[in-house]
């Protein structure tokens, strides 16, 4: 389950195109306190103010005085350039090599892959494969400590473990108190490099909702809630196997991590104790993980430069809006990326370029997963649809009523995301035309 305040709740239930100035008032207020959690500095922009008052100075001094001779405005001109130059050189050194890796996140820009390199970046990605080896183990009953949950960790680092790039799958496991007793729970970790300093991370939760037996006799499948989100990160690590391997044999500083989370549902109802068992502990764990091995002032949350939390994705037609002021960017690069793979019919059933996501459109907080790392200053981004889908927490929440069409097109646009975030240019055929 994914618990939405009094205020969310009816916003995400009454919510249209047009929002309303109170409305936008009212989150712009949420919105500033979160923009001083992430107050990020700047290092571009004052060089860019250095350039343009140099110019500024010397243009009017030249135009003030005597007409220059030839060899003045040539002399001035190359001056000029060096001066350019170096502050450019100045810039691009102090963007990375000056600063410290646990703030490059703050500066990270994502590569744009060409139209060659995407449709080969995309290539392996397969919808079907997908259903039958990744969903469909899933789509079980698997609350904390059931057979269930047993056998869907055991698919989740079976899959993680057969794949070329080589993940490592750590387990974080733990029993707490719950409304039924002491409970066994396991968070999966899987991460492409280890000794790399950045992560992009991930995240979904694989556990169900528990429903007694005896209320309804039916099975809860969670199929939005979150088997689909689980599949869909499975599907990207097989879907760019290849691609992640060779990102891996590189000196790249930044990797992936893939988090499946146990326990995210409340077991009797939502409360901050009956809920988020999984995500909690996993947090405190990172929290003082020191981060490379053997740092001392620096822990594993420090390693996350983006937590991108997956929910109740399956359904036709969600949308994403904008919950952080300070990772809004990256939303508008999950926009621009389904753009572009509209404007390349590489989506099905698509008929305008943009249905996904709206970065331009606030949207009321939502509580779930990213919770315990958001208060921790982890920089989130939470693709969660507003309104959730209509079958939530329903036993209509199944494999029939997902939407396939919708489920293919955000694989393609998490897959490219992943590859630009990361700069992992996929290797073009030599004659791409030829690329399926
Ligand atoms: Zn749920």
């Amino acid at each position: 389950m994914c618990f939405l305040g009094a205020h969310a709740r009816t916003h995400a239930r009454t919510h249209t195109h047009t929002h309303t100035h109170t409305h936008t008032h009212t989150h712009t207020r949420r919105h500033r306190s979160d923009a001083q959690w992430f107050a990020e500095p700047r290092v571009l922009p004052p060089a860019l103010h250095m350039i343009r008052n140099l110019a500024q100075r010397r243009e009017p001094g030249m135009r003030r005085g005597a007409t220059p001779t030839r060899t003045e405005r040539i002399h001035a001109a190359s001056k000029m350039r060096l001066f350019y130059t170096a502050i450019i050189w100045a810039t691009l050194v102090r963007c990375t090599a000056g600063i410290p890796w646990t703030q490059q996140k703050h500066h990270h820009r994502a590569v744009t892959l060409t139209q060659d390199e995407i449709r080969a970046g995309l290539s392996h990605t397969d919808l079907e494969t997908m259903w039958q080896r990744d969903l469909r183990p899933l789509l079980v009953t698997r609350y904390p400590g059931s057979a269930g949950s047993q056998a869907v960790q055991e698919h989740i680092k079976t899959t993680l473990r057969s794949l070329g790039a080589g993940w490592e799958v750590t387990e974080d496991t733990f029993v707490s108190e719950t409304p039924y007793g002491q409970l066994p729970f396991a968070n999966i970790v899987a991460t492409l490099n280890s000794t790399a300093h950045r992560r992009l991370v991930l995240a979904c939760h694989y556990d169900s909702k528990y429903y007694p037996p005896q209320w309804h006799g039916r099975e809860f499948q969670g199929a939005t809630d979150s088997a689909v989100p689980c599949a869909m990160m499975l599907e990207l690590a097989r879907a760019l196997d290849e691609e992640l391997k060779a990102h891996k044999s590189t000196s790249s500083d930044l990797t992936l991590q893939l988090l499946f989370f146990d326990g995210e549902e409340a077991l009797f109802q939502w409360t901050s104790t009956d809920s988020l068992y999984g995500s909690r502990h996993l947090a405190e764990k990172m929290e003082i993980t020191p981060h490379p091995a053997g740092a001392t002032d620096t822990n594993q949350l420090h390693a996350i430069d983006l937590f991108v939390l997956l929910d109740l994705i399956g359904g036709a037609g969600p949308r994403f809006y904008n919950q952080f002021p300070s990772t809004a960017h990256w939303l508008s690069r999950l926009q621009s990326i389904e753009t572009r793979l509209h404007s390349m019919n590489q989506l099905v059933d698509h008929p305008d370029n943009v249905h996904y996501f709206w970065p331009n459109q606030p949207v009321g907080h939502i509580q779930d997963d990213h919770i315990p790392f958001l208060s921790r200053g982890v920089p989130v981004l939470h693709l969660i649809p507003s309104p959730f889908p209509s079958v939530w927490h329903t036993f209509d929440d199944n494999e029939q009523n997902l939407d396939r069409s919708t489920i293919q097109n955000l694989n393609k646009i998490m897959q490219l995301f992943v590859l630009e975030y990361l700069n992992a240019k996929p290797a073009v055929p030599s004659n791409p035309q030829n690329a399926p």
